[in-house]
């Protein structure tokens, strides 16, 4: 029997600039290669419809930027398949080069979800980050967005920057909630290894300040549940009702197809990774049997137990007791500790124990 997929992710790998702190596979827009890496994905769906059962339901478009493709481009990637007909289609977006036309573009073709790269409002951060929009084209993306009817906006935000402390941060919160998203994710920076930001660090220009950036997390929190948004996993936070359904079934362990260069992909006990080269990508697809694979394997009942145990904790579901046999003790112990509580048959971490949530994995798994 073919696997049901009702799920996917799909890679775009363009960006217009490359930002210093992003290790996600993608390159600057390039015509040619944009055509390449079409027919790759038509390929590649296709060889997909015929092994396997797909009927998405909640899709992401991530990247890259899919926005960065020009009205031709993107009518193209949206005649691949029949995304339109999920209930849930989420796309990704830089502020800078998204309008009217491509909101309403993506509005005609069935988008519910747009998900906008703002990460700051403060010029020095932004500029810090390498970003090229501001303030007025963040609010200009929101309202073109909601003008073109597109049910839910999303706002990535990046904490944890230099001369970000609490009163930068709540300033940067709220601007963020007067713009009126259904949805917040927030994001400590990360320094990725091999990108620019990793090297700064090594050069000493700067240091991550993980004590600042515990006390912007529990800030995060504290704010964005007073304006009604539920803290429904460590980083996301949505309006009742607007949580994005697509993360919540990866989270839960449901199987998932990626396509695109560097897409992973959990189907039937096996998991897989694109090559993140776009031209590798592409050639492959195209020639099949499939795209080459950079990583590949069956997944033992252990690692799937561990990747529930971490994915759980941090959502605010938290666990069933009954999937931690064993655990008691350290239950009581986390409970003690203030990190986590056991509610009607579910332990859940508390915001302090998010804080330490591979942590609290470890004594778990
Ligand atoms: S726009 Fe997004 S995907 Fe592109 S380089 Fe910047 S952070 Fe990475």
């Amino acid at each position: 029997m073919k696997p049901r997929i009702e799920n996917l992710y799909v890679h775009i790998p363009f960006c217009t600039h490359l930002c210093p702190y992003c290790d996600f596979p993608k390159e600057r827009l390039a015509g040619n290669r944009m055509r390449e890496f079409l027919r790759g994905l038509r390929a590649e769906w296709s060889r997909a419809e015929r092994e396997m059962d797909l009927q998405p339901r909640r899709i992401f478009f991530g990247g890259g930027t899919p926005t960065a493709l020009s009205p031709t481009m993107m009518r193209e990637l949206f005649s691949i398949a029949p995304w339109g007909s999920a209930g849930e289609w989420t796309v990704e977006a830089n502020p800078d080069g998204f309008g009217s036309g491509k909101a309403s573009l993506m509005a005609e073709a069935g988008v519910t979800r747009v998900s906008l790269g703002a990460q700051a409002f403060r010029p020095a951060d932004l500029k810090w980050l390498g970003r090229r929009h501001n303030r007025t084209s963040i609010r200009s993306a929101v309202q073109a967005a909601r003008s073109a009817g597109i049910p839910d906006v999303n706002l990535d935000l990046i904490y944890g920057l230099p001369d970000q402390g609490p009163t930068e941060w709540q300033e940067t919160l709220e601007e963020a909630c007067a713009l009126g998203p259904d949805h917040i994710s927030a994001y400590a920076i990360t320094p990725e290894d091999g990108t620019e930001l990793a090297a700064r660090i090594e050069r000493g220009d700067w240091h991550p300040d993980p004590e600042n950036e515990a006390l912007l997390f529990l800030l995060t929190n504290r704010i964005l549940e007073s304006r009604g948004f539920k803290a429904y996993e460590i980083s996301n936070f949505a309006q009742p009702g607007h949580e994005c359904r697509h993360h919540q079934a990866i989270w839960s362990g449901e199987d998932y197809l990626g396509l695109g260069p560097g897409a992973v992909s959990t189907v039937a006990g096996r998991r897989w990774r694109n090559h993140p080269d776009t031209h590798r990508y592409a050639k492959t697809a195209v020639a099949g049997p499939h795209p080459e694979r950079v990583e590949e394997e069956e997944r033992g009942e252990k690692e799937r137990r561990t990747e529930k145990i971490l994915l759980g904790l941090r959502t605010s579901a938290g666990l069933e007791e009954t999937s931690l046999p064993g655990c008691e003790d350290s239950l009581l112990e986390l409970e003690r500790k203030g990190w986590g509580r056991r509610m009607g048959g579910r332990f859940l971490l508390t915001a302090r124990g998010r804080l330490r949530a591979d942590e609290v994995a470890a004594i778990l798994t």
